[in-house]
């Protein structure tokens, strides 16, 4: 598909990230104004909230989903009344469009450099899985030594873990280290200590926009999925090491997770639609997929020590390179009965590719802090220091387009002072 051309001029620059093809979803607010539901088109956001009380574009004739600061009630719709919707805002932003329609809809919107972002829906629950192969491997190895890296359980099922709904942040929120129990091992006991393996981890997130209450095959969940987001889920590994055996992470996971402002429908993905890698070992029936389920996103890590005047690229790698997809993984999640919720997110796990330039998270970077990286700056790190901006981006590359998600970033401020601590 090629770019379709919006009358907005900056929808059309081949290097946007939100051309008319993209039309992604979040909640904005200027200055001290109500926070009010938003598409993004080039430059601007067009206010979808004042479009639907204005009867100018409406998801539902007999509710305003849209008077709202998130998009669960229009995800409720369900798929007919999100691709109406979809045709009706591509319409409207249409080149061809007439000058009428385009005079009200510049009414409509205000400049994304003059709006706040905040979280684009209501999270519902929050689910984390461990997905990707190389990452996997990669710990794996580090902490049990190559025989043993990948668990017996991994080539099987998607392994995952309930985290928390209420740690997901928004793009662009402060990021305070954590403290917590840990226990180095040149010691016999454990310390309670902010966090010095401080990191990050390079995700996808999935959104669900449709309820189930029962078992679903993957191409039912492949349907309940109403887009995707970039997803940091900040990790205290020294935490971890020492809490995760033998039910998995909890305190290393529970700080934040922070999401890119802009919900990238499904609809604005269909072009890259990409099939996960060969099965070393066959899957049972409920967990294959019934066509190409994952999708060809270049992804990119950069870090900014608060010292320095630009980013370090320090990771690029593609979301293809997850063993399991979305898709498959919501399947899963559904295979015991638990029920799923419009707005319930599922991370992918970390996506990290074969080499090391492709790994998405610092303890793989600096390969446990054997291996510090050096920032262009020249200063190295093995692990977050205070003050240092992490930032995921990502993009599908069209024919002279590209489908952008918006920033996800966050800056490390230093831990509470003990004296700040209740004990
Ligand atoms: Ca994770």
């Amino acid at each position: 598909m090629p770019l379709l051309r919006s009358w907005v001029e900056s929808a059309n620059a081949p290097d946007t990230e939100f051309p008319l093809n993209n039309l992604p979803y979040g909640v904005f607010s200027v200055g001290e104004g109500d926070l009010r539901c938003g598409v993004a088109i080039g430059d601007r956001i067009i206010d979808a909230t004042g479009l639907e009380q204005a009867g100018l574009l409406r998801a539902d004739p007999q509710a305003d989903v849209l008077d709202a600061p998130y998009w669960n009630d229009f995800m409720e719709l369900g798929p007919v009344a999100w691709d109406a919707y979809r045709r009706g805002l591509q319409t409207l932003l249409a080149e061809d469009a007439d000058e009428q329609v385009q005079e009200t809809c510049v009414a409509y919107s205000v400049p994304m450099a003059e709006a706040d972002l905040h979280l684009p829906f209501k999270v519902a629950e929050y689910t984390d899985f461990y997905a990707g192969r190389h990452h996997a491997t990669n710990v794996g190895t580090m902490f049990r030594g190559p025989e043993n890296a990948l668990p017996p359980n991994w080539l099987h099922i998607p392994i995952g873990y309930n985290g928390r709904a209420s740690s997901v942040v928004v793009s662009g929120t402060d990021i305070r280290r954590p403290w917590g129990q840990l226990k180095s091992p040149d010691h016999d006991v454990p310390a309670f200590l902010p966090c010095r393996r401080f990191d990050i981890e390079l995700e996808m997130g999935a959104i669900v926009g449709q309820v189930s209450n029962g078992p679903v095959s993957v191409q039912q969940a492949d349907d309940m999925i109403f887009g995707y987001v970039l997803l940091n889920d900040w990790s205290a590994r020294d935490i971890q090491a020492w809490e995760y055996q033998p039910l998995g992470p909890f305190q290393a996971k529970a700080t934040a997770t922070t999401i890119s402002p802009w919900i990238v429908t499904k609809a604005a993905l269909e072009p890259f639609r990409t099939a996960t890698p060969a099965r070393e070992k066959e899957l049972l029936p409920h967990l294959r997929e019934p066509g190409p389920m994952l999708y060809d996103i270049a992804l990119n890590v950069s870090m900014q020590p608060e010292s320095a005047a630009q980013a370090s690229v320090i990771a690029q790698t593609n979301y293809r390179e997850m063993y399991y997809s979305a898709a498959q993984q919501l399947a899963h999640h559904t295979t015991a009965g638990s029920p799923m919720n419009v707005g319930d997110l599922l991370g992918s796990g970390t996506i990290s590719g074969p080499t090391k330039p492709e790994r998405g998270s610092l303890l793989e970077l600096s390969w446990g802090g054997k291996e510090p990286i050096t920032l262009q700056t020249g200063e190295t790190r093995s692990f977050i220091e205070d003050g240092d901006t992490l930032t995921l981006t990502g993009h599908a590359a069209g024919d002279g387009y590209r489908i952008g998600f918006g920033p996800c970033t966050g800056t490390v401020i230093p831990a509470l002072d003990a004296a700040e601590l209740p004990y």
